[in-house]
C-alpha cells in the first residue's frame, strides 16, 4: 500500500486543502511507487506563511547561540540519519549512494557551520567623521523567507537555505521541488525532533507554477531564495515585488586544459565533472575546452574511460551513473544529441537510451564542437560533454566567456601565470585550478554571474543572504552634530 504524506504547517502534518496528491517514483525503477505527496496549493501557502509570520516574533527574539544548539541537534540527527537518508535520496532521485552521501553530509557540514555563526553574525564597527559619536551595524533577520528549491542536491540545496534563515531569526516557508518531495519530508521530521517550534519553519509539496508563484508574490514574504532553472529564475525576479531575492540558476560549465596540464589528473576531472550526478550538478562540467595539440590523445583515453562506465541503480555499488530524474530529463539528453550531430558536431562516445529499466541515457562524448553551436551553448543538465578544440589560452578564454551563464569553470595547467590569467579572465562565480568545475565547500560563499544569478549564498554570503544590515548611530556629545557640515 503506498503510504500517504502531509504538509507541515504551524506544527501539524495536515492535508492539503486541495485533497489532490501525486506520486513520485524511483527513476531507476519507474514502477515502484515512493509515495503519495500532497498538491499543495495557494490556500496552503497562505497558511503556512500566516504560521510563519505569528512565529517570526519569538524565534527571531531567542538569542543567536541559542538558536544555534537547536542547529547542533540538526546536525547530530543527520549524523545518526545519513545512510537512511542517502538511500532514500538515491531512490528518489538516481545518483548513487557515494554522491547522496556526500549530499547528506553537505547538510551536516553546513548546519554545523551555520550553529557556531549564532556567536558570530558579525556587523562593522567603524569611525564617525564628528567628535562624541560611535557608528557601527548590527544584523537583524529579514522576516517570513520563501525558500523554493531544485531536486539535484535535495537535502544539502535546502540546509544551504534553512540553516543561514534560522540562525538569522527568519521563518520559513519552504516549497521543494515535485520530484524529491520525499526527502523534503525527512528533512522536516528531523528539524521538529531538534527542536524547530510550531511556524518557525513550514513545508508545502505541490506544483511550482502555483504554489511556488504564490509564495513568491506574496505580500507578507519579505525574502526569497531560489535554486532551479534560468527562466523560472526569470519570471520569479518579474513577481517578487520588492523583497530581498537571491537566485542560483543554470550554467554551461567550461574546463580548459591546456598543453602542459598533467592529463591523466585532467581525465580523472572530467569523468567525475561531467558524468557524477549523471551531468545533473548545476556545476557539472558540460565544456572541455582543450588545446588542439593535446586533443587527440585525451579524446582517445577519454572515450576509453568513459566507455567503461557502469550505468545502473545507484543502490549497487558497482554503479557509476546512475539514472537522469525523470523521463523529460532523459528526453532532453536525447534530443541535444540530436541536434549535435545536425550541427555537425563529432559523436565519439553514447548517445543512446540503453536498454535498461529506469531513465537512463549513455554517457556521451562529442568533439570538433565550435562556441556557436546549441550543444556548446545551451544547458543539457544530463551526461553529454562537448570538447572544444582551441590553439591558446586567450582563445580557451573567449570560449569559456561565450556563453550566457557564468556559475563554475576550471583549468588545467603547470603554469602559474596561465592559472592567475584564467582567475582574473573567465566570467564565472567559481574557478578551479587543477580540479574540476564541482566540488564547493560550504564555508565558502557560492553563485554565478551573467545568467546563471547575481547572488551569492553559503558561507559567510548565507548570512548576507538571510539578514539585513541595520546602520546605528550612538551620539553622546549632548548637542546637535550635523554630518557633513559640523566637521571642524
Ligand atoms: P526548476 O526551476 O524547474 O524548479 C526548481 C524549483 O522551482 C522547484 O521546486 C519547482 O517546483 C519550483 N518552480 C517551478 N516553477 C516555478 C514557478 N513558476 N514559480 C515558483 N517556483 C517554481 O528547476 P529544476 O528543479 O529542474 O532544477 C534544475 C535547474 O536548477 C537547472 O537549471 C540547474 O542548473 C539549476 N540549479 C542551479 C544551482 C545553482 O546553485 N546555481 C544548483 C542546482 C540546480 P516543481 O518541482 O513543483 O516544478
Amino acid at each position: 500500500m503506498t503510504k500517504t504524506y502531509q504538509l507541515f504547517i504551524d506544527g501539524k502534518w495536515l492535508n492539503s486543502k486541495s485533497a489532490e496528491t501525486f506520486y513520485r517514483i524511483n527513476p531507476a525503477n519507474p514502477k515502484e511507487i515512493l509515495g503519495k505527496f500532497q498538491q499543495g496549493t495557494k490556500d496552503d501557502i497562505d497558511k503556512a506563511v500566516d504560521a510563519a509570520e505569528d512565529a517570526f516574533g519569538k524565534w527571531s527574539s531567542i538569542p543567536p547561540p541559542k538558536r544555534g544548539e537547536i542547529l547542533f541537534k540538526i546536525v547530530e540527527l543527520l549524523r545518526v540519519n545519513k545512510e537512511r537518508l542517502a538511500r532514500l535520496m538515491t531512490k528518489e532521485m538516481g545518483k548513487i549512494l557515494l554522491e547522496t552521501r556526500g549530499d547528506v553530509q553537505e547538510a551536516i557540514d553546513t548546519f554545523e557551520y551555520f550553529a557556531g555563526e549564532g556567536r558570530r553574525l558579525f556587523g562593522h564597527t567603524t569611525t564617525s567623521e564628528l567628535r562624541d559619536k560611535f557608528a557601527m551595524t548590527i544584523r537583524r533577520p529579514v522576516g517570513v523567507f520563501g525558500i523554493i528549491t531544485p531536486w539535484n542536491f535535495p537535502i544539502a540545496i535546502p540546509a544551504w537555505k534553512l540553516a543561514p534563515a534560522l540562525i538569522c531569526g527568519n521563518t520559513v516557508v519552504w516549497k521543494p521541488s515535485s520530484d524529491t518531495p520525499l526527502c523534503a519530508i525527512e528533512l522536516m521530521k528531523i528539524l521538529t525532533k531538534a527542536g524547530i517550534s510550531d511556524g518557525v519553519v513550514n513545508l508545502v509539496t505541490g506544483p511550482g507554477n502555483t504554489a511556488g508563484m504564490h509564495l513568491v508574490k506574496h505580500k507578507k514574504v519579505r525574502g526569497i531564495s531560489f535554486t532551479g532553472n534560468r527562466d523560472t529564475g526569470k519570471q520569479i525576479v518579474k513577481e517578487a515585488g520588492i523583497k530581498k531575492v537571491g537566485l542560483e540558476l543554470g550554467s554551461k560549465n567550461a574546463m580548459i586544459i591546456m598543453d602542459d596540464a598533467n592529463l591523466k589528473l585532467a581525465l580523472d576531472g572530467v569523468i567525475w565533472g561531467a558524468f557524477g550526478t549523471t551531468g545533473q550538478r548545476c556545476t557539472a562540467t558540460s565544456r572541455v575546452i582543450i588545446h588542439e595539440t593535446i586533443r587527440k590523445r585525451f579524446e582517445k583515453t577519454l572515450v576509453e574511460r568513459v566507455k567503461k562506465l557502469r550505468l545502473g541503480s545507484g543502490l549497487n555499488p558497482r554503479t557509476d551513473v546512475g539514472p537522469l530524474v525523470n523521463k523529460a530529463a532523459r528526453e532532453k539528453s536525447a534530443r541535444y544529441t540530436k541536434i549535435g550531430m545536425e550541427e555537425g558536431g563529432k559523436l565519439i562516445c553514447g548517445g543512446k537510451i540503453p536498454k535498461l529499466n529506469g531513465f537512463f541515457f549513455q554517457p556521451t562524448v562529442f568533439t570538433d564542437v565550435a562556441i556557436d553551436m546549441k550543444i556548446a551553448k545551451e544547458e543539457i543538465f544530463g551526461p553529454v560533454v562537448s570538447l572544444i578544440p582551441v590553439k591558446n589560452l586567450n582563445e580557451a578564454i573567449k570560449a569559456a566567456n561565450s556563453v550566457e551563464y557564468g556559475l563554475s569553470s576550471s583549468i588545467y595547467t603547470n603554469d602559474i601565470r596561465t592559472a592567475f590569467e584564467a582567475i582574473e579572465k573567465i566570467e564565472a562565480g567559481i574557478t578551479y585550478v587543477n580540479a574540476p568545475t564541482i566540488g564547493a565547500e560550504v564555508h565558502l560563499p557560492f553563485g554565478g554571474v551573467k545568467s546563471s544569478g547575481q547572488t551569492r549564498e553559503a558561507g559567510w554570503a548565507g548570512v548576507e543572504e538571510f539578514s539585513e544590515e541595520k546602520t546605528v548611530y550612538i551620539d553622546y556629545s549632548n548637542k546637535l552634530q550635523r554630518a557633513q557640515i559640523d566637521t571642524k
